[in-house]
Parts: C-alpha cells; structure tokens; sequence
C-alpha cells in the first residue's frame, strides 16, 4: 500500500466556503482576502497581512519595499528552496550565503557578521523545516548594522522561540500556502508585518502598484485610480483565501496531530545507529513542518529509491542553493563553500509527515526505514 509524502487537509467545509466564492459576483481580492488577512495577522499577533499569490512574490516585494535593489548584497542561508535567493536576485540585488548550523540546519547567527560588507543591506533568514533562527541574536545583528530584517517563513506559521514568533521582531515575513505546505490553497502566500506604512505600499505593489483595487472601484460610486509607482500581479485572490480561512482556523489541531507523529517517528528510528537527526532547540515550538533524517551521504539516493519502490513516498529538501546550476555557472560557486549546508544536503531525506499520515502507516515507513539502513551495512 502507498504512504504519499503528503496530503492536504481541505476539508469538505473548505471546499463549501470556495463554492460560495464561486457562487457569488465577486472572484478577485475583496473581503474574503480582507477577512482572511485579519484572522493571519491575528494569528501571528502582528498588525497587517497582505494576501498574495505566492510567497516568492512576499520575498521579491517585501525586499522591494525596504528598498533592496541594485549594488546591495542581501545574506541569506544556503540550505533552502531556490525561491528564497531568487527573490534576492528578482529585487536586482545579490544572495550572500552564509553556512548553516550542524543541529538545525539554520542560518549559523555567529557567523553572520564575517559577512556583513557596506554592501550589505538585509538579512533574509529561513525557519528551516520549521524551527526557527536565533531571531534575538539576528536581530541584535540588523540593528547594529542598520539592516532590514525579512524572514522566509514559509514552514513556520505555528513557530515560536524564545517568546518571538515570526513576524514580532522582523520588518516583514513572508509565508507559502504552496501545496504541500501545512495550510495550502494549492499556490498562495502571503506578507506579515508591524510596519503599517509599508504594509500599505505593499498593497499597492502587489497590484500593479494602483492605489485603489477593484474593490474599492466595484462598491460605492466610481472612483478613478492613479498608478503612483510601479508593482507586480501578485494579489491573492478570494476562490483562494476562501480555502485558507478554515485551515487557520484548525491550525493548532492539525499542528498537533504533526507534532505527535513526529515523536512517533523519533520513537520508531531512535534504535538506528546509521541515522541520525536534527535537534529541536529548547525554548521554542517546532512548527513540525518537514520531518528529515540524516543517512551516509553515499547511501542517501539508493536509501532514497528504496524506499519509494516500497510505495513511500520521499522528497530532498534541500540541495543547497549555491551548487544549483544557474548559482555555479553565475557566482562560481564550488564544493567545499558551505560544508555544512553541503553535508547536510547531502545526506538528508525527507519522510512523509502531515495530519492524515496514519499511525500504522508511519509506523510500516519507520520499519521499512529501518530495514533498508541495516541491510545496508
Ligand atoms: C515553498 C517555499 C518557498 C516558496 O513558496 P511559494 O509559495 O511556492 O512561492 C520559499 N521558501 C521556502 C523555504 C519554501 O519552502
């Protein structure tokens, strides 16, 4: 029987709300994407949120709006999907990396400032799997430095470390509702921040950069729209956010259910000597995101295959960023820049983990794991 890597969770409830949004005069950004980004910023306990449709269209224009752009080196982390460093060069500025922590597989804080140039003008942490970064330490940097703080959060919405959750101490951070993460609308994002000036600007770069949406032109009498700088087509519309509403509102139920899963795997995989795994760091919550395992990096893909030709599904997140083709070819990149990013990457596998993941099943994918590791030896 097939374990899939993933299932989303939308519920017969949810695909009700979207009918009645398709039901219904109005398909763009109205009031079912203002009364969603509410609920967010409620959520997280920040002022705004801006709907999006994705969160690389959060990173491109949050860096934009703090004014990143040409000449300016933006320091970001190696290991995470290419959408994070792409948005740095989308904005016309340039990805810096810095290596990554062996326990967490985060942006190493100590190690940030060795490579913080004039140049610099950001930092662009992602929560890896989850878990975020040292955000007190990080912060401590950017307000030193003078730097705009912006966060990938795109696996950590339920996250929490040290009283900080994402979005409290940056100046914007940026979620993914992409199909696979733990609310989706199939694609989808979204911007988080306390800054309500930007939050504004925001609005208006994510249509076009015209100062009214057709919301504000559709109720009440007609009002002309001026176009006061220039934006992208990136607004989130309401079929999408009619989808999201409900999982918010489960969140920490569904965040639950990961969550003892996860120490159900930690259960089923602690006896293997040949895998190892990432720490969680005290003080903090988890958003349970990806559940990943280290293995010999020669064994990972047959690991990997074996695995699948038992029906599991398995995914690699990530092979760092800067041995990607286009980063090699363009910044001459090598191995051996980020050994930890690289060991990491190399040898990590990620396993099924979402709400409707049964026990047993988790339980059939810890043996077989298991199996295939000490056959191996
Ligand atoms: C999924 C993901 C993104 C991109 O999200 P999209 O909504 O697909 O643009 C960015 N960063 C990380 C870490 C991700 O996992």
């Amino acid at each position: 029987m097939r374990v899939e890597f993933f299932k989303h969770n939308i519920s017969n409830e949810d695909i009700r709300s979207a009918v009645r949004v398709l039901r219904s005069v109005f398909l763009t950004t109205g009031d079912v994407v203002s009364d969603f980004e509410r609920q967010f910023s409620g959520y997280l306990g920040v002022k705004q949120t801006i709907g999006l449709n994705s969160c690389t269209a959060a990173l491109h224009l949050s860096l934009l709006a703090y004014g990143v752009g040409p000449g300016d080196e933006v320091i970001t982390t190696p290991l995470s999907f290419c959408a994070t460093s792409n948005a740095i060069l989308h904005a016309g500025a340039k990805p810096v990396f810095v290596d990554v922590e062996e326990d967490t597989g985060n942006i190493n804080a100590e190690m940030i400032e060795a490579s913080i140039t004039k140049k610099t003008k950001a930092l662009l942490p992602v929560h890896l799997y989850g878990q975020m970064c040292d955000m007190k330490k990080i912060r401590k940097l950017a307000d030193k430095h003078g730097l705009v703080l912006i966060e990938d959060a795109a696996h950590s919405i339920e996250a929490e470390r040290d009283n900080i959750r994402p979005g409290h101490v940056s100046d914007a951070a940026c979620f993914s509702f992409y199909a696979t993460k733990n609310i989706t609308s199939g694609e989808g994002g979204a911007v988080s921040t306390n800054n309500v000036k930007k939050a504004e600007l925001l609005k208006m770069l994510r249509l076009h950069g015209i100062d009214k949406s057709a919301i504000d032109r559709y109720t009440g009498r007609y009002k002309h729209w001026d176009m006061p700088v220039l934006g992208w087509k990136y607004n989130m519309d309401n079929i999408h956010a009619s989808l999201l509403s409900g999982q918010l509102s489960r969140i920490d139920k569904l965040w639950a259910k990961r969550d003892a899963l996860w120490k159900l795997y930690e259960e089923h995989l602690s006896g293997s000597k040949g895998l190892k795994a990432l720490k969680t760091v005290p003080r903090s919550r988890h958003a349970r995101h990806l559940f990943t395992v280290l293995v010999a990096a020669k064994k990972r893909d047959s690991v990997m295959w074996q695995l699948q030709e038992r029906g599991i599904g398995v995914a690699v997140n990530y092979r760092p960023i800067h041995l990607l083709k286009f980063y090699k070819k363009t910044y001459g990149y090598k191995k051996g820049d980020f050994p930890v990013a690289e060991s990491i990457g190399g040898s990590t596998i990620s396993l099924p983990l979402y709400p409707l993941l049964n026990r047993s099943a988790l339980i059939r994918v810890s043996h077989a794991l298991n199996e295939i590791i000490k056959r191996g030896e």
